[in-house]
């Protein structure tokens, strides 16, 4: 019997989270981020339903994840963000990688010549972000090498925004300011246009002027905004009225619900300490529900007296310390509840939901981080409603 929680994921939310984004950027092609298993939601089946919807292109980090979407018979153009090592199978399965530096370049170079095929390649040139990419005073002259090596051909140019959630978009400024003046000398010396990106979720939603040739959207796709309820608006965005921090009039539907059930529950007298350490103890007659998901499964040991799960469409509160596969839930002033009863963990019932904004607060991280860590350790199903 399989225990643990259960990834209820819906490919309609997320055709219609990527329509809504459509509607941002103006029609714009969408290179869709399914790095990380697609944020936990499972890269094979959120990208065949994208690819439905007529998505461009797709992004993954590492080259494994990409041979993944081909296994599974994906042939649209795959975008290999971080990841050059393993150039055979660059050209194996026909992936577009991204360059980063001269080495990166010469060896899919090299590897081009001994084929005899040409390769199709993006390059990054970092523009503020201190991670990867071509940078300091000669991104020009290594751009010009590039284009001049053997069999590649450079289709494409982007960079990356060290403001993930832009609530000051200052510096993002700037960034996009050394981008656009990168790419018009490029474009002057080679004397074409080069396809270009640099747009995030939080681009796409705050950001029009770098929208440029295409958007790179992750998190929007899930239904998720990256706009941080730390800054903007000043509530958490689960309180009363929040809505899970700016969406712009945009209706994102998060497409991830974790589920699973109630393993037993007991009925205690006032005065009974639960679980570890004795952190929670009783006030009252009690009734503690036992459910079979603990910080093995992705649940934060943060969440030790500190998160809410839906049972019967009411909140019920984590007592005491998470465990390693079990967590205990106070179930006292939800009526009617029972062995074996449905428990959300990230989802809606009734009037009732939690967001992983919710919870990325309760645990000091952001919804990424909630989304792949419970996603890529429950068992998932896939479902056509929202
Ligand atoms: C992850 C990633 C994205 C997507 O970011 P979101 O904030 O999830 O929209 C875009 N570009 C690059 C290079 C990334 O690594």
């Amino acid at each position: 019997m399989f225990r643990g929680p259960v990834a209820e994921i819906s490919l309609s939310a997320i055709g219609q989270n990527l329509q809504a984004i459509r509607k941002i950027v103006k029609n714009r092609p969408v290179i869709a981020v399914v790095k990380a298993d697609a944020y936990g939601h499972g890269a094979v089946e959120v990208s065949k339903r994208l690819l439905k919807e007529g998505i461009s292109y797709l992004a993954v980090a590492y080259i494994n994840e990409a041979v993944e979407l081909r296994d599974a018979g994906i042939t649209v153009p795959i975008i290999v963000l971080f990841d050059t090592e393993d150039v055979k199978s660059i050209f194996d399965f026909n992936l577009m990688p991204v360059i980063c530096d001269m080495d990166n370049a010469l060896s899919l170079s090299r590897e081009s010549k001994k084929r005899n095929i040409p390769l199709k390649v993006h390059v990054k040139v970092d523009t503020g972000m201190g991670r990867m990419g071509l940078h300091g005073n000669h991104i020009i002259t290594d751009l010009m090498k590039i284009s001049d090596m053997h069999g590649l051909e450079i289709t494409g140019m982007l960079s990356h925004f060290s403001e993930a959630d832009l609530s000051d978009r200052t510096y993002a400024k700037i960034q996009l300011e050394r981008f656009n003046a990168i790419k018009e000398k490029i474009s002057e010396k080679l004397k074409r246009r080069i396809f270009s990106h640099i747009a995030n979720s939080a681009a796409i939603l705050s950001f029009q002027e770098a929208h440029l040739d295409a958007v790179r959207p992750g998190l929007m796709l899930y239904g998720y905004s990256p706009f941080n309820y730390g800054t903007n608006p000043p509530l958490p965005p689960f309180a009363k009225g929040g809505q899970g921090g700016i969406t712009h009039g945009i209706n994102l539907i998060p497409a991830m619900s974790i589920k699973t059930r109630i393993l037993c529950i007991r009925n205690v007298p006032s005065g009974t300490p639960i679980s570890y350490g004795r952190t929670f103890i009783t006030k009252r007659p009690s009734r503690i529900g036992v459910i079979p998901l603990g910080y093995a499964d992705g649940y934060n040991r943060l969440f030790s007296n500190n998160a809410e799960v839906l049972v019967n469409r009411r909140r019920a509160p984590v007592a005491g310390r998470v465990c390693m596969d079990l967590t205990m839930i106070d179930l006292t002033d939800v009526k009617g509840a029972k062995e074996k009863d449905e428990v959300v963990i990230i989802g809606r019932q009734g009037n009732e939901s939690i967001k992983a904004e919710e919870l990325a607060f309760r645990s000091n991280t952001i919804s990424y981080e909630i989304l792949t860590t419970l996603g890529s350790r429950s068992k998932r199903t896939y479902v056509e409603t929202h």
